[in-house]
């Protein structure tokens, strides 16, 4: 048995073609957990391979848009073939705070097409089974799955002025994987990953770019994001053995801009392996091959 994880999505809010908005599938053998769902996470599940109505729970980081803005697809999208598949709502796992309303909101707005489908072809409105949890200072067991092979803990991060976002730890048979969500590089990311496999964070360029944005507005998104230099340095504290980057500010367009996200994680002195992500890379735990 292996456990895997799939970058559903690399980019950030401002679009490129070839990264969808954040998104980190992590699977063992039926169990599914998608962590965000940036823009068209739908099509990168189903480039993977997965429908909505196998996922076994949707875990939220934060509610800036860019996580957040495919949830209205995916959950409408598990409603709509649910007739066929008969999974049910979708659990989804966030912070109590805004989370609950926000979905509210998202399924609200389909008002429309939910009365039609309805009167026609749907038993019901659409709903999530919520999974509201209260942020976490220290790592809290959020999640299980029904088999009781994969749990899940949070731990909230460093992105204020975003108050409630979280970092999530994902244990499995095969390992542990941690997935940082938004957060400037944090001591509590840094106690989730102890013991971690892999390690999913996002990355910054903030310490090579600092004089290009200096003055800017870049300046003050660059500092609640976590800088490359900071983050190598991290991860060779805690020593985990593989660092995953996604969430890449700014969107490396060449070999070279890749190349300079893991030289930047090196100088911070980590020496394990380093995937700089793109969509759909997929990374496996608890297969020496590795993948
Ligand atoms: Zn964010
Ligand atoms: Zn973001």
């Amino acid at each position: 048995m292996t456990t895997t994880v799939t970058l559903t999505g690399t980019g950030v809010p401002f679009p490129s073609p070839d990264r969808a908005g954040p998104g980190v599938l992590v699977s063992h053998s039926d169990v599914h957990l998608q962590i965000d769902a940036g823009r068209s996470t739908v099509m990168r599940l189903a480039q993977a391979g997965i429908s909505p109505h196998q996922l076994s729970a949707l875990l939220l980081t934060h509610l800036h848009s860019d996580h957040v803005s495919d949830v209205a697809d995916l959950v409408h999208t598990r409603w709509v073939q649910d007739h066929m598949h008969g999974t049910g709502p979708l659990p989804v796992v966030a912070v109590a705070g805004h989370a609950p309303g926000f979905v509210r909101r998202v399924l609200a707005a389909n008002e429309f097409d939910v009365n039609v489908r309805v009167q026609h072809v749907q038993d019901g409105p659409p709903e999530v089974i919520g999974h509201w949890f209260d942020l976490p200072d220290v790592p809290a067991e959020v999640w299980r799955s029904p088999c009781d092979r994969v749990g899940v803990e949070a731990v909230r991060v460093r992105h204020e002025p975003v108050e409630q976002a979280v970092g999530y730890r994902v244990t499995t048979p095969d390992g542990v994987v941690v997935v940082s969500g938004d957060t400037r590089v944090c001591d509590e990311i840094a106690a989730l990953s102890a013991g971690a496999d892999v390690l999913v964070h996002e990355a910054c360029r903030s310490s090579a770019l600092a004089e290009a944005v200096k003055g800017t507005r870049f300046e003050t998104i660059f500092s609640y994001h976590a800088d490359t230099v900071a983050l190598g340095a991290m991860a060779r504290r805690v020593g985990v053995p593989h660092l995953v980057l996604t969430h890449l500010i700014p969107a490396p367009t060449s070999p070279e801009q890749v190349a300079e996200f893991e030289d930047e994680v090196r100088q911070g002195g980590f020496e394990g392996r380093v995937s700089v992500g793109h969509d759909l890379l997929s990374v496996t735990v608890g297969d020496a091959a590795g993948a």
